[in-house]
Parts: C-alpha cells; sequence; structure tokens
C-alpha cells in the first residue's frame, strides 16, 4: 500500500498534470486563432503528453491498489500574447511541475516509499526535457525579434513535432 501522504500528493500531482493538459489546449486554441497552426501543433501534442502523465500516476495508484478519485480541473487561461510570453508561461508553469514532482520524492524518501521513488525518476528526467523544449523555443523567439519571416519559419518547424 502507498502511504497515505504518499497517496494524497500523488492525487494532487494527477490534477496538476490534468490542469497543465488543460492549459496547453487552451494554448493550442490560441495558436490556431492567431494562424500559427506550428504553435498550435506543438501544444497540442503537449496536451497529449501531459493527459499521458496523469494516466501515468493513475494507473500507478491502482497498481498499488489505490482508488483515485478525480477532482474538478482549474479553468486554463484563455487570453494570450505575443508567442514569446506563450512560450515564457510554459517554462515557468513546467518549473512550477518540476519544483512539484521534487517535492513529492522528497516525500516518498521521508516515508521509505521505495517504488514511488522508482515510478518518479522518470518523472524527474522527463521533466529536464519539458524544461528544455520550452527554453529551446524561447531562444529561437528571441533571435528572430519582430521578423515575421522567422517566426513562419519557426512555426513550420513547430509543426514537424512527433510526439
Ligand atoms: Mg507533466
Amino acid at each position: 500500500m502507498i502511504p497515505k501522504t504518499v497517496l494524497d500528493a500523488l492525487k494532487a500531482q494527477i490534477q496538476k498534470e490534468l490542469f497543465s493538459a488543460h492549459t496547453y489546449l487552451s494554448m493550442s486554441a490560441h495558436f490556431t486563432s492567431v494562424n500559427l497552426p506550428g504553435f498550435a501543433h506543438w501544444m497540442r501534442k503537449q496536451y497529449e503528453e501531459e493527459t499521458g502523465h496523469a494516466l501515468k500516476i493513475f494507473d500507478y495508484i491502482h497498481e498499488r491498489g489505490g482508488r483515485v478519485v478525480l477532482d474538478a480541473i482549474e479553468k486554463p487561461q484563455a487570453d494570450f500574447k505575443a508567442p514569446l510570453d506563450v512560450m515564457n508561461r510554459v517554462l515557468e508553469h513546467e518549473r512550477s511541475v518540476t519544483a512539484s514532482i521534487h517535492s513529492l520524492y522528497e516525500l516518498a524518501v521521508k516515508e521509505k516509499d521505495y517504488p514511488t521513488q522508482i515510478m518518479l525518476e522518470w518523472f524527474i528526467k522527463e521533466q529536464v526535457e519539458e524544461e528544455k523544449s520550452a527554453e529551446d523555443v524561447i531562444n529561437m523567439l528571441k533571435m528572430i525579434g519582430e521578423a515575421p519571416a522567422g517566426l513562419i519559419m519557426l512555426d513550420r518547424q513547430m509543426a514537424s513535432r512527433g510526439s
């Protein structure tokens, strides 16, 4: 059995991952509305990825004999500004998810819950990737500056994201 404190924290993490998914889907809608289909696609992939993260924890809880009861998902932001602002929000959001995964890990260590520690290692690595991919796009947007041709090229590149 998962210790109660860890179980509660895992359930809270499911909600955070679902909120992340919701946020990225909202960003995808925004990019579609401003004619940046590549960015919209990238955000949609991000949405799918976050849903996958929630399901990973969902399945893990049940595997260990727990029971997930879902909560409401907070309303995501719907008004966005320039792509750079949106991507800065993505990075900020991912950093907060990283912090939350790290404190979850610390809790699992404190509770001597070894299986949860192993499960969370995947998430710790994943967060390194999440932050890097947001930073990569931010750096490109900074290089592009106000040049529309650069943004169109980057949008095409964002469209090629496979998973
Ligand atoms: Mg996630």
